[in-house]
């Protein structure tokens, strides 16, 4: 009796030392969970022993170990497949398993959203969850090929979609939304691709130290000879002023030419003819030779000075070359019935060809969506199917200088906290109270103030912002300025120079306005917003490439564009648009949250600096989230339901039960041994506080 009453508390001394040393695997369980400090300090400790995965109850928090851990082969995977999602350790293949589970026994739609910092792992994240989903999902012959094509659209998206930056090496420049269906035995059957706001800036400009999109390293270091020749290109990335500003043409431990060979192969599982390789490599190709027309200037008019890059477009693209140099240089206005011709000066000449360079890629790549959309879709098998959908999108950003493009992307990082609070914080409180369960009420701070100073009709920021793009005449950037502060001045969440009080004034410029976003606050400049919303390409180079037989520019630039008297949307409109069809998606379905986060800044793997995540902790809203998972249920079932289920396991309710519901499961709680604080009973429902409970019901009941 002494010796196995010392064994254990030998045993539990150990589990306490364990605890110390690793920390919790769940925050739940973190017995100081309001400071933040000992939330920093429980992810520290589990990052120094590797462990980079911790729970919030469902919710998971990753921590970029910027090394390889040998924890995504197989063996994972048949680890977690079909386990208990608190029985393991937690890990990304944890989530997938659950919400590929959920999703097949409950048929509903499932959707596992991602959100970080640049260079935190929303990216890997996303990819270990495919390759999960791959594996682990039913196998058959004919829908091995679905799973490959899955997999293989990633290669293509990122070559064209991914580059490197000061923060991450293969950073997404879009957004990315995939749906993936499956049929009612769990087999993939195609998917989908919704891609935001890519930055198309990066095709014509890079910051010390960035680069283009991969494809154009991959393509003229990766292409034979024979390609190379045809597309007029020299293996010399230094040669292309659209490849070389950034000063940075090669990324350590990225092999662009073997890289190349992965796309190529890839294009052809997503059906790719050789034909349409041939005229994406092209139009790729045609882009560096734009970058590197020159312009001389003679009496204020723009002369070519490389007329050769000039001719390798043409020849590329297939379009008249008196055509793309008259566009190069001029610009055709229609106002009331008269034509009038103007030359541009050389400073014009170079942005109209940069817009020409942006138009092009973006359209291209949106092309590409499309036709991997195409080869995705299910065309096999009809009947009933669900959705598992993947969110790897921009998270919250705070530069130095922060422009319109920072303005989109923390607009929807308000829409996405927006829906996290209409589908966790919001829907629960108010069951709970129409429940009747007594409480502790969560304190949290609702964003659709944030959300309507942004996008309200006629009142928002983005509709004073198309009002000036759309006004003829005398708009610029400091007039949408002064309208801005005319409209949403005394608005609590906006700030400017001219609105400010006397002590905010002295950290404002002019030129600048300050939104409170719901994660801190964020001066935009708003130099750049008009020309950036307008997005703007001259009709006449739009016409010449309307007249370019390239099978891809044929159909990007269709001719309709010239005749058509519509305006186009604006791109923030455009994006407001894309980001309200977004919600609505994922309103339809179950959520799962990834947070993800980076130690450092310098991507290095044995650094965790608690002040950077500490940010990042602030930014994601964890310590929130925590509270109301602490104060909260996490699982409720109808009485008739959980009684049907589980009324075997009680011998006072099976096998013949005649009383009502509410009765039926107080005796089987009370036989399972359910302790007062782990539920609750509501007027029609009984609420379970945490999964745990509910699972260990379910293995009694499989018993
Ligand atoms: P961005 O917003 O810039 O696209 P991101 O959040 O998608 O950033 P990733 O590209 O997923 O970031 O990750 C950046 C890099 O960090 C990866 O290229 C990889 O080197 C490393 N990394 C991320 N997650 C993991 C992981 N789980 N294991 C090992 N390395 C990782
Ligand atoms: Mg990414």
């Amino acid at each position: 009796m002494g010796t196995s009453c010392y064994v254990a508390e030998e045993i539990m001394e150990n589990a306490l030392h364990a605890r110390d040393r690793v920390g919790v695997q769940d925050f739940v369980l973190l017995e100081d969970y309001r400071n933040e400090k000992s939330f920093i300090e429980n992810l520290k400790k589990r990052f120094k022993e590797n462990l980079i995965y911790t729970y919030i109850g469902s919710v998971l928090v990753s921590v970029n170990p910027y090394k390889d851990l040998g924890i995504y082969q197989k063996e994972y995977v048949d680890q977690y497949r079909n386990v208990n999602f608190y029985e393991l350790p937690p890990h990304v293949f944890a989530i997938a398993d659950t919400a590929y589970r959920f999703m097949r026994e409950e048929c509903r739609d499932q959707c596992i959203l991602i959100s970080g910092e640049s260079g935190a792992g929303k990216t890997e994240a996303s990819k270990k969850i495919l390759q999960y989903l791959a594996a682990a999902s039913y196998h058959a012959t004919q829908v091995e090929h679905v799973k490959d094509k899955l997999l293989t659209s990633n290669p293509v998206l990122e070559a064209f979609g991914n580059a490197k930056t000061n923060r991450n090496d293969n950073s997404s420049r879009f957004g990315k939304y995939m749906d993936i269906e499956f049929n009612f035995m769990g087999a993939p059957l195609g998917g989908h691709i919704l891609n935001y706001l890519l930055e198309k800036s990066r095709v014509v400009h890079q910051n010390p130290g960035e680069r283009n999109f991969h494809i154009f390293y991959q393509l003229v270091m990766g292409a034979d000879d024979n390609l190379l020749q045809k597309l007029f290109l020299q293996r010399e990335p230094e040669l292309y002023y659209y490849m070389n500003q950034g000063n940075s043409t090669t990324v350590y431990g990225v092999d662009d030419a073997a890289q190349f060979q992965v796309v190529k192969s890839a294009l052809s599982v997503i059906d790719f003819t050789e034909e349409e390789e041939e005229a994406l490599f092209m139009i790729t190709a045609s882009i560096l030779h734009v970058g590197n027309i020159g312009f001389s200037e003679e009496n204020g008019q723009a002369i070519i000075a490389q007329e050769k890059s000039v001719s390798s477009i043409c020849k590329l693209l297939g379009c008249p070359e008196d055509v793309l140099k008259d566009a190069l240089t001029h610009r055709t206005i229609e106002a009331r019935g008269d034509t009038v011709v103007s030359p541009l000066n050389r400073d014009q000449a170079i942005y109209a060809r940069d817009a020409l360079s942006k138009a092009v890629y973006e359209r291209q790549f949106k092309w590409l969506v499309q036709k991997l959309n195409n080869s995705l879709e299910n065309k096999s098998e009809s009947g009933r199917r669900t959705l598992m959908g993947l969110l790897d999108i921009y998270g919250f950003e705070i530069f130095q200088n922060n422009s319109f493009e920072q303005f989109c992307i923390n607009y929807c990082n308000e829409k996405l906290q927006q829906l996290f609070i209409e589908l966790t914080l919001k829907l629960e409180q108010e069951e709970y109270r129409r429940e009747g369960i007594e409480w502790e009420t969560i304190e949290y701070f609702n964003n659709k103030i944030i959300c309507d100073l942004i996008e309200k009709q006629h009142k928002g920021v983005i509709s004073v912002l198309d009002e000036e793009c759309l006004r003829p005449g005398d708009a610029t950037d400091v007039t949408f300025l002064d309208k801005l502060e005319t409209t949403v001045g005394t608005h609590p969440h906006f700030l400017s120079y001219k609105v400010a009080d006397n002590k905010t004034k002295k950290s404002l410029y002019r030129e600048e306005f300050r939104l409170k976003h719901y994660a801190g606050d964020v001066t935009y400049k708003v130099e750049g917003f008009l020309d950036k919303n307008n997005d703007l390409l001259y009709r006449d180079l739009k016409k010449a490439m309307t007249k370019s037989s390239n099978l891809i520019t044929k159909c990007t630039f269709p001719d309709c564009e010239l005749t058509s008297k519509k305006r186009p949307d604006t791109v923030a409109t455009q994006f407001k648009k894309s980001l309200s069809q977004l919600m609505d998606i994922l309103m339809s379905k179950e959520p799962w949250y990834i947070r993800c986060i980076k130690p450092n800044d310098n991507k290095l793997s044995a650094q965790f600096d608690d002040t950077i995540v500490g940010h990042q902790v602030k930014y994601l809203g964890l310590m929130e989230n925590l509270r109301v998972r602490r104060a909260g249920f996490a699982y409720r079932r109808p009485y008739e339901d959980f009684l049907k289920r589980y009324k075997c396991l009680c011998p006072s309710t099976w096998p013949d039960y005649q009383g009502n519901a509410i009765d039926g499961v107080e005796k089987l709680v009370n036989h399972l041994g359910y302790k007062s604080d782990d539920y609750r009973m509501g007027k029609t429902k009984l609420f379970i506080r945490l999964p745990r409970t509910l699972f260990e019901t379910e293995d009694a009941f499989e018993q």
